[in-house]
């Protein structure tokens, strides 16, 4: 029998397409397996995003060159966002590479991925659920417009058929995703949108959790914040990342609002939904950011207290405007000082709020066993970890807080 092997970095859109692969080659007869050498079929499923990523996926390529030279040599292909329009570079720096293809752009041979169901045959209880692909804002540091081109929509009926599917064979949170899911349906021909969306996957049976993310300052509408503070089951966390407190930043980054846009957007979601939790994404050392800009951010920062910030130092990538136009001129020795500011405080505010939790009771989606404990999420997208010997996988269950860190939760269970 033929083995395939996929290998994933990057976002959850880079998962749920490896999720789709997967069930598509089960579905031809392969079985997975968790060693290159073993394989018939290797996919790579890269990311680009920053710097460090790409070297690794560029490793990761070079390693299996040796593969070609083994009696039964694999075919190797390669997705994800390294895959840009003109192959022939990647063709010649890579010989051994049989394929690139980009995200969701099968090649002939494996176009039956397209219309494959997802995902793959033991869905996990909380799976992901692509709506939106690409993205056509072009903040000037981001590669993703020119590696998954512009935004493509998935029709409605299909996203439900899909949701209802996926409860059928036990899921119980689904996860939308896209690059920006505010932007959902503008290029279909009844121009539905997220809220909408999730009005219709709100009543499907089985699906207790809603999930999505990645929204957009600029574009999150009023609609949405109503459709979250009303349904049930759409889960009171949103992704909202705001890159930087400083305005002169936020126009060379081409994000579309000033940080007062921004202020002003939190405090209408938290109006409306009071216990709604917030993650953020910040980027430090944008080419010129001055210290009195940083202190912007960690103003920002400190002021609206999010649950969540994920940080990154800035990495000039090729394609991308602020590439071509600005000069990465923020010394790697600063960019790492601010990192550790931000991580430091972001320790601090996120220790407080889950502190609040202790003794409180949690309903947890158990979504796996690590080391003996069960661990799965709040509705609110906190990760908490507990022990119980039975089998828990795919339930709801009340867990009471006895122990907090600015990362997790621990308790026991409560019934
Ligand atoms: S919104 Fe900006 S950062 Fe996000 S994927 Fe699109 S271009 Fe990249």
């Amino acid at each position: 029998m033929p083995h395939y092997y996929i290998w994933t970095i990057g976002c959850q859109m880079n998962r749920a397409e490896s999720e789709r692969l997967e069930s598509l080659f089960q579905h031809l007869g392969y079985q997975p397996t968790t060693a290159a050498e073993d394989a018939d079929l290797i996919v790579l499923n890269s990311c680009v995003v920053r710097r460090h990523a790409e070297d690794r996926i560029v490793n990761k390529i070079n390693a299996l060159k040796k593969l070609k030279f083994t009696p039964k040599p694999p075919t190797i292909a390669v997705t994800g966002c390294l895959v840009d329009s003109g192959t022939t570079r990647l063709q010649y720096r890579f010989p051994h590479v049989d394929h690139f293809f980009k995200p969701g752009e099968y090649p002939p041979w494996l176009a039956e991925a397209e219309s494959f169901p997802v995902p793959p045959q033991q869905p996990s209880p909380s799976t992901y659920v692509p709506i939106i692909q690409g993205c056509n804002n072009f903040c000037t540091y981001c590669v993703v417009p020119y590696r998954r081109g512009r935004e493509k929509s998935r029709p409605v009926d299909e996203i439900v058929g899909e949701v209802k599917e996926l409860a059928r064979r036990g899921v119980k949170e689904v996860v939308l995703l896209g690059q920006n899911v505010d932007s959902y349906g503008h290029d279909l021909p009844q121009k539905p949108d997220l809220a909408g969306l999730l009005y219709m996957l709100n009543v499907v049976d089985g699906i207790r959790r809603i999930r999505f993310l990645t929204n957009h300052p600029k574009d999150m509408s009023d609609r949405l914040i109503t459709a979250i503070a009303e349904l049930d089951r759409v889960c009171r966390q949103i992704n909202l990342p705001v890159q930087a407190g400083d305005d002169e930043i936020l126009k060379a980054m081409g994000r579309g609002y000033t940080a007062e846009d921004y202020r002003n957007l939190v405090a209408r979601i938290r109006s409306r939904v009071s216990d709604i939790s917030l993650s953020t994404d910040v980027i430090v050392g944008f080419p010129s950011e001055s210290d009195v800009q940083f202190r912007a951010t960690v103003g920002l920062l400190r002021e609206l207290r999010f649950d969540t910030v994920h940080v990154a130092a800035y990495s000039p990538r090729r394609d991308t405007a602020a590439c071509r136009n600005l000069e990465d001129n923020v010394p790697p020795e600063v960019k790492k000082e601010r990192l550790g500011i931000i991580e430091r405080l972001q320790g601090e505010i996120a220790a407080d709020i889950n502190s609040r939790l202790l003794g409180e009771t949690v309903e947890v989606l158990v979504e796996g066993r690590k080391k003996g404990r069960w661990h799965g999420r709040s509705q609110n997208g906190k990760l908490v970890f507990f022990s119980n010997g039975g089998e828990l996988l795919g339930k709801i269950v009340k867990v009471k807080i006895e122990k907090t860190s600015p990362w997790a939760l621990q308790g026991i269970i409560n019934e």
